[in-house]
């Protein structure tokens, strides 16, 4: 099925008909009767978007934009919020808090103008919308009582690799082109951008520049950020576009103040980004440690070894027995190569891992290698969004923190966080779920830390116990020197710690930057910054 002949659900993570059925749904819930002993479990359905009640828009288009306009219930419902833990609850109980009052699908950047115009002369803001995957409140019009209403702009017509560079290794592509989408463009050149979020199939590049996603490669070129070479930004105060270049002094760069914008200085509608041959090399394996610790020290000597795993994926335990990989602290280390063996390099990697009491699994060079050690990791990390709407149907809490942080501050942090979000598991009567972790990236000065907590929700009181949670994690974060986000963007959702992350100065900075861009204010108000002094209407 193509991507765009399939439906999005409304209310929760990909495609509808790729969702658990109930009778799955059923059988999942009975297993985590069986773990989790008097929990209440049973399966909510999601509501029909024809239940939904909700306001009448308050804005009525031009003639012009009419064409490009939409005011259906489930369109305005599918962009009242993103893919969160927060957002499938509210969902799910037909609470659609902030819906836009329009949903517009500009087809170029002429009507990307028009609207950011439009919307200037009549006071609405305007939350540019690429996949809808955000995690922390990004593309939720949540924009106060400053404006007469909200428009939620849908990037899903600009779609198109329009330009690839052979000789430089470079394609321009349009910002809303779904990960799918442009790799299949670009695979007709034989070429791949090999940026692949757990959120690949159903976010954009315009999503991952604006958030500065962070994709496939676990050492290197991590962040969305190293693979941009220039960007195009429609503002309500004019174009935008940075000079095609593979690196330069000439300045504090423009891409990096709008990698991370998050739709608060404008629309990105195209960028250059660095392609590469698909890979024809491959080798990796996978390793047991008998300590979580002893895998930390494998991996740090790993990062700093040279050697640039693609893949470098390090699971506690428990992590490892909820992806079905094993039942053991294990590590996933992949290398690709479009130009060269890598069995030399797979065979340093396991002299690592054994200088550090780990014990390879299988071959990790040759044939045998090349048929992924981690395949199992793969499918089951593209599946887990779907199964986290089914835990949520089922009534258990779920829900990430992520961060980065350099290796002399990593333990403590590590002891930090685990020791707050356990407590504040107890407090909020979540006790006896689980609090995993795993490395979802790696440098040499420090290892980017993902936790997840899964625990059965009182019913009712989900947003609640998921609140005391993640503001624990947060504060234990920030308190022991990580960032309060490593690849999740900051939103709404993280705003308060961010904005004591962020330099005071930095932060002064960058709002006269959003009012030079956005003179009237009404790009993504509330993300990254208070929203601009507007009277109230
Ligand atoms: C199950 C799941 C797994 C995830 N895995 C990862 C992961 O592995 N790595 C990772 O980095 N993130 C991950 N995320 C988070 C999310 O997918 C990323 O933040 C992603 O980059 C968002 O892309 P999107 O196209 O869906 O953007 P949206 O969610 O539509 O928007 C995100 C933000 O960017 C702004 N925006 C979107 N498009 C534009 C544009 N063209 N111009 C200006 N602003 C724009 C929006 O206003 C909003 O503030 C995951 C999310 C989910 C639900």
């Amino acid at each position: 099925l193509s991507t765009t002949a399939r439906r999005r659900s409304w209310w929760g993570w990909g495609y509808e008909d790729a969702a658990l059925p109930d009778h799955e749904v059923d059988d999942l819930g009975q297993w985590l009767a069986t773990q989790f002993p008097g929990a209440q479990l049973s399966r909510t359905d999601p509501p029909s978007p024809d239940s939904l009640d909700l306001p009448q828009p308050r804005l009525a288009p031009p003639d012009s934009l009419a064409p490009i306009v939409s005011t259906e219930v489930a369109d305005r419902a599918r962009h009242a919020s993103g893919c969160s833990f927060r957002d499938v609850v509210r969902a799910l109980a037909g609470r659609v808090e902030h819906p836009p009052d329009l949903v517009v699908r500009p087809r170029d950047d002429r009507e990307v103008s028009a609207v950011l115009e439009w919307c200037a002369d009549v006071e609405a803001a305007v939350v540019p919308f690429g996949g809808g995957t955000s995690v922390v409140g990004g593309v939720e019009p949540d924009v106060g009582p400053h404006f007469r209403g909200a428009v939620s702009l849908d990037l899903q017509h600009l779609d198109g690799v329009l330009e690839v560079d052979e000789l430089s290794q470079a394609a321009r592509i349009q910002a809303g082109a779904l990960g799918p989408t442009l790799e299949e463009q670009l695979g007709a050149h034989g070429l791949t951008l090999r940026h692949f979020p757990q959120s690949f199939e159903c976010s954009t590049l315009g999503g991952w520049i604006a958030t500065r996603a962070g994709g496939h490669f676990a050492t290197g070129p991590t962040h969305i950020d190293d693979l941009v070479e220039a960007i195009r930004l429609v503002a309500p105060a004019g174009v935008l576009e940075t000079r095609r270049l593979p690196g330069s002094g000439a300045g504090p760069s423009p891409d990096r103040l709008l990698l991370g914008s998050e739709g608060a200085l404008g629309v990105v509608t195209e960028a250059w980004v660095r392609v590469r041959p698909r890979p024809t090399w491959r080798a990796g394996g996978a390793a047991h440690f008998v300590s979580f610790s002893d895998g930390v020290a494998a991996v740090r000597a790993l990062s700093q070894s040279g050697l640039q795993p693609a893949n470098c994926r390090l699971l506690d335990a428990t992590e490892a027995i909820v992806n079905g990989v094993s039942d053991a602290v294990t590590l996933i280390v992949g290398f690709e190569s479009a130009d060269h063996p890598l069995d030399a390099w797979a065979t340093r990697a396991v002299e690592v891992v054994r200088d550090h009491r780990g014990a390879p699994v299988g071959e990790w060079t040759g044939e045998a290698s090349r048929a992924g050690a981690s395949s199992s990791w793969r499918g089951s990390f593209l599946r887990a969004p779907y199964l986290r709407d089914a835990l949520v149907r089922l009534g258990m809490v779920t829900e990430t923190f992520e961060t980065a942080v350099t290796w002399d501050r990593y333990d403590s942090l590590a002891g930090a966080v685990e020791a707050a979000v356990r407590a504040a598991m107890v407090d909020a009567g979540m006790e006896g779920g689980l609090l995993t972790c795993r490395f979802t990236h790696v440098y040499p000065d420090g290892p980017a830390p993902y936790f997840t907590v899964i625990a059965p929700a009182h019913r009712g009181g989900e947003l609640d116990q998921w609140a005391q949670v993640k503001a624990a994690a947060s504060e234990a974060i920030l308190d022991h020197g990580g960032t309060i986000t490593h690849h999740h963007a900051v939103g709404r959702d993280h705003r308060s710690w961010y904005d004591r992350q962020r330099p005071r100065l930095f932060g002064k900075a960058l709002a006269r930057v959003k009012a030079t861009l956005d003179p009237a204010g009404i790009c993504n108000p509330g993300v990254l910054m208070d929203p601009l002094p507007r009277p109230r209407v």
